[in-house]
């Protein structure tokens, strides 16, 4: 079982919500091999009408969706940062789900997917793509959003506000030359 989303299974009782509850992750050949195109991720940014409205930002890192929560929604332009929350890894079945979780259900509300599409890794350091688990890690995400809504390019930066350990920024950037 996979480690990374027993804290999103933990949260859920899937006798009551329509969630998925997400498949185990056995590594497939497809997903050991290596390559050295770049390879299309996947993201979502879902709209989630729950206590508060926000929209959960989510890229595909390590075969899970990686999730923030941006209150205000991601930035439309250049400069504009918007907070976002870092929440529990999503299984991957979670980007085409939308939904009504009950009402007294973690996350209790409407989820409806706002935009979606592929992204690519753009990080890099000393000319090479930095791995996304490495810019996970470190708190230095960028990437390029081939979204609907959402084009261009895009960072997740971790700041050291307060005293909590999931507070990120999401900025639009300017397309580099
Ligand atoms: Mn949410």
């Amino acid at each position: 079982m996979s480690i990374k989303l027993r804290l999103y299974r933990k949260k859920r009782d899937f006798a009551k919500t329509p969630e998925p509850y997400g498949k185990t992750m056995a590594k497939t050949k497809a997903a050991t091999k290596k390559t050295s195109k770049p390879k299309a991720l996947i993201f979502v940014v879902q709209k989630h009408d729950a206590t508060r409205l926000h929209y959960d930002v989510r890229l595909e890192i390590g075969n899970v969706l990686v999730s923030w929560a941006v209150p205000k929604g991601p930035p439309r332009k250049t400069g504009v940062k918007r907070l976002a929350i870092m929440t529990e890894d999503h299984p991957m079945e979670y980007g085409t789900f939308e939904g009504i979780i009950p009402e007294g259900e973690y996350g209790a509300g409407t989820v409806e997917i706002w935009d979606s599409g592929t992204f690519y890794n753009i990080k890099e350091k000393d000319g090479k793509i930095v791995p996304l688990k490495t810019c996970l890690k470190e708190g230095q995400i960028e990437v390029y959003l081939e979204g609907t809504k959402l084009k261009g390019p895009y960072a997740l930066v971790k700041t050291s506000f307060g005293d909590k350990d999931n507070q990120w920024l999401m900025l639009k950037t300017k397309a580099k030359k």
